[in-house]
């Protein structure tokens, strides 16, 4: 466990980013001398000689007897904070400076400036949250989307934990029963009223599997719901890539020229696609240069090699070729690159509101036709995206639980393979202290997701990812 004392620390808990600021900022405390700290800093406006429990009073942060800002003080008393600790919270205006300055002197009182994460840390230490709906704190904070928010919360709610306790208590039950077949196979005495100790199979070795694996398999729908689909429209020059990305960010952030080739560089874009059909859908997104095989300038070589480097590593790929072209050789060759890579294809038919000349392709592309001129299409497109990643409106509420976090994801992987091994080990009839072992050892890979025996460097690895204030 992570060496631990109950000093008193302070932190801004709302952004104090760039502009105005916000209407109200919060200034946080929490530890042993929150409340005295608190008060040192600041004077009720009215005759309040100790705030009452959770309820704001009113009055002004105070420097050495000069106001700093007008304000409101709560008082939440150990043990039913957020970090278990007494938690003094001070609402004041929430520009930058007024957040620093009421901040600068709650040090001055005695606090010491939180670490990253450290509020949230102590409800872990503290024993209020597990680690897994710790870290569900900053992907709450951070989710870039509607349903990565309702997947966060599920897991903030403390539904992956249940399923990972589960699934550790039913492993230590089953390592505890090979043990007691031990034992008593190994001592003549232990046998249950002289009869031989029957060789057991252990059945439930084989569900709690099944059950490990469908959680882990979540994992590729969760990592695209936080995370977004790495995606990549190519296609030969003046298909119109940039048109599209335009049309699907609805804005103009990339350059759309009518000379061939233009587009030197990759741009990125994160755009949430919404639809009734697929809910809702972040596409990672890049423009990539137009490619083609003979380029005449070294900047544009570049920007083509960027093309095929981010279309190798892109989950999806949008194959795009102009449909008032038709299919010509150098869409083949363009095509031919996307069918070495393992993305997701879809292939688009682009500049529908032109007149069309018919495929000559020799192979099935299956087109979606669209036009980035008009916007007509891209539902089909959006859909046929939703259908690839198996991503629709009921994803998220009908599963349970989903993994969206890739340290939970190894975790689950490396029991995968210990039970695996546990498995395999009874069917070839090796000695079952062996067994024991690999199934103590998923045990613990499981409790590492919810901070059984974790060591303290992953602790502070973990929270260090977190904000200050949080
Ligand atoms: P890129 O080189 O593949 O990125 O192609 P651009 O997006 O720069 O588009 C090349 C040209 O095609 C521009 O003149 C666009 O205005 C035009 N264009 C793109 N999409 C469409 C479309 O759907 N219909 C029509 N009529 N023109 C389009």
């Amino acid at each position: 466990m992570s060496s631990y004392t109950n000093d008193t620390i302070a932190g801004i808990a709302t952004p104090t980013g760039g502009g105005v600021g916000g209407g109200i900022g919060i200034v946080r405390l929490s530890g042993m001398d929150a409340l005295i700290t608190g008060l040192k800093a600041f004077k009720f406006k009215h005759n309040v000689k100790k705030p009452r429990n959770r309820v704001l009073h009113f009055g002004h942060v105070m420097d050495d007897g000069t106001v700093i800002d007008e304000a409101l003080f709560v008082y939440f008393p150990a043990p039913a904070t957020y970090t278990c600790e007494d938690v003094v919270e001070i609402h004041c205006h929430g520009g930058a400076q007024s957040l620093r300055r009421v901040f600068a002197v709650l040090l001055k009182n005695g606090a010491r400036p939180a670490e990253p994460g450290e509020f949230t840390k102590r409800a872990f230490l503290n024993g209020r949250i597990d680690l897994a709906r710790a870290e569900a704190v900053m992907d709450v904070i951070s989710a870039g989307s509607e349903k990565a928010l309702i997947l966060a919360g599920k897991t903030l709610e403390g539904r992956l934990s249940t399923a990972v306790e589960e699934l550790y208590n039913d492993l230590t039950i089953e390592a505890a029963a090979i043990e007691f077949y031990l034992d008593n196979a190994s001592h003549p005495f232990g046998e249950i009223e002289n009869e031989p100790a029957a060789s057991p199979t252990y059945p439930n070795l084989n569900s709690i599997y099944d059950r490990l694996d469908n959680l882990c398999n979540t994992y590729n729908t969760g990592r695209i719901i936080k995370d977004g689909i790495q995606t990549a429209i190519i296609g030969r020059p003046n298909v119109g890539k940039s048109s599209i990305l335009n049309a699907l960010a609805g804005t103009e952030r990339a350059i759309v020229t009518d000379i061939p080739g233009t587009t030197r560089d990759v741009l990125n874009e994160n755009i949430i696609l919404y639809g009734e059909s697929y809910g809702n859908i972040t596409l990672n997104i890049s423009d990539t240069a137009g490619i083609r095989n003979d380029a005449n300038e070294t900047v544009e070589e570049i920007g083509i090699s960027r093309a095929i480097k981010s279309a190798e590593t892109a989950e999806l790929i949008l194959f795009v070729y102009d449909g008032a072209a038709g299919f010509t050789p150098e869409d083949l060759d363009v095509f031919n690159i996307t069918q070495n890579l393992s993305a997701q294809l879809i292939c688009i038919k682009n500049k529908a509101d032109l007149p069309q000349i018919p495929d000559t392709a020799s192979i099935d592309i299956s087109p979606i036709s669209i036009s980035a001129k008009t916007n007509s299409g891209f539902d089909a497109l959006y859909t046929e995206i939703g259908n690839v990643f198996n991503i629709n409106s009921k994803t998220v509420s009908e599963e349970s639980v989903i993994i969206t976090n890739e340290r939970h994801y190894r975790l689950l992987r490396n029991a995968l393979s210990n039970l695996s091994a546990a498995i395999h080990s009874i069917s070839s009839g090796m000695t079952e202290d062996l067994t024991v072992m690999d199934i103590q050892e998923a045990a613990a890979n499981l409790g590492e997701i919810i901070g059984k025996n974790v060591s303290e460097d992953l602790i502070d690895t973990i929270f260090s990812k977190f904000c200050v204030g949080k």
